[in-house]
C-alpha cells in the first residue's frame, strides 16, 4: 500500500486460520461486516488485533459490538450514532466512527447525503455526544465494471470529505479518514484520495458463504 493508505483487511466469512496467516505476516486491521462473527472472532484471536466494523448495523446490535470495534465505518444515521454513544458512554470509553455517504446508483446501498450529513452534524443531539468521534467518512461504490462512473463516485465522496473537513472539522485533525476502495477497485480509491481501503477477495480469495 502507498503511504497514507492503511489496509483494512476484509476477514469476513473467513477462518481463524486464514486470518492467523495474514496475523503472522504482520498485518493488524482486520475488517468484519457481521457483529456476531466480529465477537466471536475477537474472543478467539490475538487481543492485538484491530477490529473494524464495515458493515451495515442495526441498533440493537450496537451494545454488543461497541466494547470490541476499534472504528465503525458504517454510521448512517443520528439515531445509531446516538445508540454508539450511549453503549460506549456505560463503558466509559469513546468509539470512532466514520459517517457512510450513499454514492452508488444502487438503491441496495445504504448511506447518508450531503443535507442529512449537515443535520446530523448540526443538531443538538450530537453536540451533547461525548462518547463518540467521527473520524471521516465512508462510501461504496456502484458494482459495476464503468470505470468512469466508479472514478466519478469516489470524487464525489472526496468532495464530501472535504466539505466537511472544511465547515465542521478544520480544528480536528482526527477528521483524517476516507474508507473507500475494495478488491475490484482499490487502485482507482487510492487515486481519489482514499486513506483506508477495505480489501477482502483479492487477499484471502473469494468467500465460502
Ligand atoms: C465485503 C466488503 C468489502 C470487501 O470486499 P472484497 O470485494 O472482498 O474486497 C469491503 N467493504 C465492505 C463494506 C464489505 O462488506
Amino acid at each position: 500500500m502507498p503511504e497514507g493508505v492503511n489496509l483494512v483487511l476484509v476477514s469476513k466469512f473467513q477462518p481463524d486460520e486464514a486470518i492467523m496467516e495474514a496475523y503472522n505476516a504482520g498485518q493488524r486491521h482486520f475488517g468484519e461486516s457481521r457483529a456476531q462473527e466480529l465477537i466471536a472472532k475477537h474472543s478467539r484471536l490475538p487481543e492485538a488485533i484491530v477490529w473494524h466494523f464495515i458493515g451495515h448495523l442495526q441498533t440493537n446490535k450496537v451494545k454488543a459490538i461497541v466494547p470490541f470495534a476499534s472504528l465503525i465505518h458504517s454510521v448512517e444515521s443520528l439515531k445509531l450514532l446516538s445508540e454508539i454513544n450511549k453503549e460506549a458512554s456505560k463503558i466509559e470509553r469513546v468509539c470512532d466512527c466514520l459517517l457512510q455517504f450513499y454514492i452508488a446508483a444502487e438503491e441496495t446501498k445504504f448511506g447518508l447525503n450531503m443535507e442529512e450529513a449537515v443535520a446530523l452534524l448540526t443538531s443538538e443531539a450530537y453536540a451533547d455526544m461525548k462518547h463518540i468521534r467521527i473520524c471521516g467518512v465512508m462510501g461504496m461504490a456502484t458494482f459495476t465494471d464503468d470505470m468512469v462512473q466508479v472514478r466519478s463516485e469516489f470524487e464525489q465522496l472526496k468532495t464530501i470529505f472535504d466539505t466537511l473537513k472544511n465547515e465542521y472539522f478544520s480544528h480536528a485533525p482526527h477528521f483524517c479518514h476516507i474508507s473507500m476502495g475494495m478488491s475490484d477497485d482499490y487502485p482507482l480509491a487510492i487515486e481519489c484520495g482514499s486513506t483506508m481501503v477495505r480489501v477482502g477477495s483479492a487477499v484471502f480469495g473469494s468467500r465460502n458463504y
